[in-house]
């Protein structure tokens, strides 16, 4: 079953291959929010050192930031931003050794329009070079009643499978907000919403599966954002229900969905464990990346706090210019951000196992 992947930006079959070795292999991949080449460079530099494959991923506002926060029209900006992105990773990739996936996170029904042109973007990739720019977009229409939320996914599903793409969907609600995505849930662990019925997911595999290639971000009590201990309670045991629901109704072989975690950040390692172990191939992490770039440039300036407020030493008239070249403080962050990842790759259980050959 093993499949030979060539390193870069991986697509259809390819794609779907790293996502069967996860399974089978009991581990899982992070995805990493990026929103500038310095995120993308410490994503793929971490994935290069734990030999493991990758996901980098961008929500609407962080391409908005990669085109440039000034650029006057914001539905182009996410468009222009995202293939800058994607183009970024398609040309470096490779080089880094390892296999990534492309992904953008949560659009609801009012990014629909963006996901809308990043097909047409992708389509022309297609035509160009016979893969498609991203391997997956995510579509979060959970807000909305499940028919909608499905009958929308599969209608996305058909026109990105013809590109050899293939879709993640959302069903139950991750609590908290995503870049400026989500809804306002009570997060106490009474609320139904954010537990995922099993009977949810029977429907959409049923209605997708026939189409094309997708996974499912399913809701166990999951969170965006990092909380005090106690707030959350994750219950993975309503993935391994789901699972065993379609294998028996449809007859399929074991853990036949293809698993997303939302919120991965400030979890708890043995039920992230838990979770992979039902089938869950890649975990979202953001709000811990983002404090591990934030928290070492902190560090940087916190040690060198005259070098940004003076050109020159005020006492000795010494230069200070090694000391504020952005490319320090950048630098700095990346290095966190990469030494963050290794714990996440650790956690997940990926160190080695990049699908990677030659
Ligand atoms: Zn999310």
């Amino acid at each position: 079953m093993t499949r030979t992947v060539n390193p870069g930006v991986v697509s259809g079959k390819d794609y779907q291959a790293m996502v069967a070795k996860a399974k089978a292999g009991k581990y899982a991949l992070p995805a990493v929010n990026v929103v500038g080449n310095n995120t993308v460079n410490a994503v793929l530099e971490a994935a290069a050192v734990a030999n493991s494959d990758v996901i980098v991923q961008v929500s609407n506002g962080g391409a908005l930031f990669y085109a440039g926060k000034a650029y006057p029209d914001s539905f182009e900006a996410g468009v222009l931003g995202a293939v800058a992105a994607a183009q970024h990773v398609h040309l470096l990739a490779e080089r880094y050794g390892v296999c990534v996936v492309l992904h953008t996170d949560h659009a609801n029904r009012k990014l629909l329009p963006w996901i809308d042109a990043l097909l047409t973007e992708g389509e022309k990739w297609y035509e160009k070079t016979g893969k498609p720019l991203y391997s997956s977009h995510m579509l979060d229409l959970s807000e909305e009643p499940l028919e909608e939320n499905i009958e929308t996914c599969a209608q996305f599903l058909e026109r990105m499978a013809k590109i050899n793409m293939s879709i993640e969907i959302e069903l139950g609600v991750t609590g908290g907000e995503e870049d400026g995505v989500g809804q306002d849930v009570d997060l106490s662990a009474e609320n139904s919403k954010l537990y995922t019925q099993p009977e949810d997911v029977l429907m959409a595999y049923q209605r997708l599966n026939p189409i094309g290639h997708f996974s499912v971000a399913a809701s166990f009590g999951n969170v965006h954002g990092v909380y005090k201990p106690g707030n959350v309670k994750l219950r993975p045991e309503i993935l391994k229900a789901s699972q065993e629901v379609v294998q028996a109704k449809c007859n399929t072989e074991n853990n036949p969905l293809n698993l997303v975690f939302h919120g991965g950040s400030g979890s708890e390692k043995s039920k992230i464990t838990e979770a992979v172990g039902y089938g869950v191939f890649k975990m979202n992490i953001d709000t811990d990346t983002q404090f591990a770039f934030a928290k070492a440039v902190g560090a940087y300036v916190e040690e060198n706090p005259k070098a940004f407020k003076h050109q020159l030493d005020p006492d000795d008239g010494k230069p200070y210019k090694k000391v504020y070249d952005p490319r320090k403080f950048l630098r700095a962050g990346e290095q966190s951000v990469s030494e963050r990842l290794q714990e996440a790759f650790e956690d997940l259980g990926s160190i080695g196992t990049s699908a990677a050959q030659g």
